[in-house]
């Protein structure tokens, strides 16, 4: 047993989807689930559509309605053609329209959107993809059964990033997949979308299809589970900055973690976890090269030094320097209480004796978290920095890597750095101006002149 996931670009029109469906012929021997995402920006679409609306636009938003209706329309009519099958799936693609504008309209007269209101609009976009895929699939030979992912994915209600309630998922996968499987069929599901024990829609986020697909696989104990998206896998870098990226083939999941963590689009790092923790292996593969290598993530690849570099600029350096620190214990605590209390996440730390330094991304909170910890010491900000990692769970234990990554930044600047003892990653922070910079000095070192 497989999970598949296919992104919005692998399901963004016909020609997509007509890949998406070769794809998974080739893999009905390993009995996968398909979990599939709204077509290509069709959540952003109904998420401006619901503001809209809630705005008193209702005219407008009917007009977005009515463009989504016709895309949706246009990709049962190109794959489907004319038979039945083409006439029922057209029907309840209208059905599903057709109730998306009422609740338009509902939200325009209380002129309010809730997040509760907002989750049940955004999850039209997979409410509509699977059913349509699953038609498509039907009709090129595939057994393939709709499954409304909301009577599988239970959650809470945290309307906008719900949690999902693992053990209910897990039954409920049971109950409800595993006999399609052992009659020989293939469930389509959307991912992203869910529901609490008591029926109301709920997502898990954006971007959460990737999750559905870790959480459905984790609660069926699959063998793997495949992302399919439209790049090659995780690459040693962003290709936007470095042309010379190449797809990585096999990397650890905390070095993929840690990736994600860095802005690595491929795959979010929470998708990871329900996976990881059942030692369930996760293949990203390019649907646009479905020949491709792809990227392997597991637990045990093996320990490299570097297994790629990583950036971001907009970065905010704080320091905190006082003498009152020296053998005072609780000091550090109490900064990082502060970051706490107004929830922003610290990336980066380094202390001495006397200072504690840390990095945070820019946020509307940093004024009122610096007045605090004024408390403290003197403190130092330092605005429009960068983040550059060089990630490899084996860099750690290995001093000449380390020493070649801060040759290779030759003269640039570095504010701070630091390498933890699980070893996973030296981070140094640069002038935001300087990242790609001392991305591609970094990659040149480790990729391009040793190959
Ligand atoms: N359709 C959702 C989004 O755009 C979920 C996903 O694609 O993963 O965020
Ligand atoms: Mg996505």
């Amino acid at each position: 047993m497989i999970v598949a996931k296919f992104g919005g670009t692998s399901v963004g029109d016909t020609a997509a989807i007509e890949r998406t469906a070769a794809i998974v012929r080739g893999r009905l021997s390993r009995h996968p689930v398909i979990v599939v995402s709204a077509l290509a920006g069709t959540t952003n679409a109904l998420l401006e559509l619901a503001a809209q609306s809630a705005q008193g636009q209702f005219i407008v938003a009917l007009r977005g309605i009515e463009m989504l209706r016709d895309r949706h329309l246009a990709v049962v009519d190109e794959l489907l053609g004319d038979g039945e099958a083409a006439a029922d799936i057209a029907a309840d693609v209208s059905v599903l329209f057709d109730e998306l504008a009422h609740l338009g309209e509902a939200l325009s007269v209380l002129g309010d959107l809730s997040p509760r209101s907002l989750d049940a609009v955004a999850a039209y976009g997979e409410r509509l993809s699977a059913p349509i895929v699953t038609a498509a699939f039907l009709q090129r030979g595939i057994p393939a059964t709709f499954v409304d992912a909301r009577r599988v994915m239970v959650t809470d209600a945290t309307f906008g990033k719900a949690l999902p309630q693992v053990d209910a998922i897990a039954d409920a996968a049971r109950e409800q997949l595993l006999p399609l499987l052992r009659a020989g069929r293939v469930p389509v599901l959307g991912g992203y979308i869910g529901a609490t024990a008591a029926g109301i829609t709920t997502t898990l986020g954006r971007g959460g299809s990737d999750y559905s697909a870790a959480l459905f696989g984790a609660a069926l104990d699959v063998e793997a589970i495949e992302i399919w998206t439209d790049v090659d896998g995780m690459l040693t870098a962003d290709p936007r900055v470095i042309p010379a990226a190449r797809a990585i083939e096999h990397i650890r999941f905390d070095e993929a973690a840690e990736l994600a963590s860095f802005g690595a689009k491929v795959l979010h790092p929470s998708t990871i976890a329900p996976a990881v923790q059942r030692s369930i292996p996760v293949f990203i593969y390019n649907s646009h090269r479905p020949e491709g290598h792809g990227t392997r993530i597991t637990f045990d690849a093996p320990r490299l030094p570097v297994r790629a570099i990583a950036g971001r600029a907009n970065v905010v350096l704080v320091n905190v320097k006082s003498n009152k620190m020296l053998g005072t214990p609780g000091v550090v605590r109490g900064i990082f209480a502060i970051f706490e209390r107004f929830s922003l996440s610290v990336d980066v730390i380094a202390t001495s004796e006397v200072s504690v330094s840390v990095t945070v991304d820019a946020d509307h909170h940093l004024d009122a978290v610096l007045g605090e910890l004024r408390a403290f010491g003197d403190v130092t900000v330092e605005r429009g920095r960068g983040i550059v990692a060089i990630v490899g769970s084996g860099l750690g234990g290995h001093t000449p890597a380390m020493a070649r990554a801060l040759g290779a930044l030759g003269e640039l600047r570095v504010h701070m750095c630091s390498l933890s003892a699980s070893g996973i990653n030296l981070t140094v922070i640069v002038d935001g101006d300087q990242v790609h910079e001392a991305m591609r000095r970094l990659h040149r070192a480790f990729f391009e002149d040793a190959a």
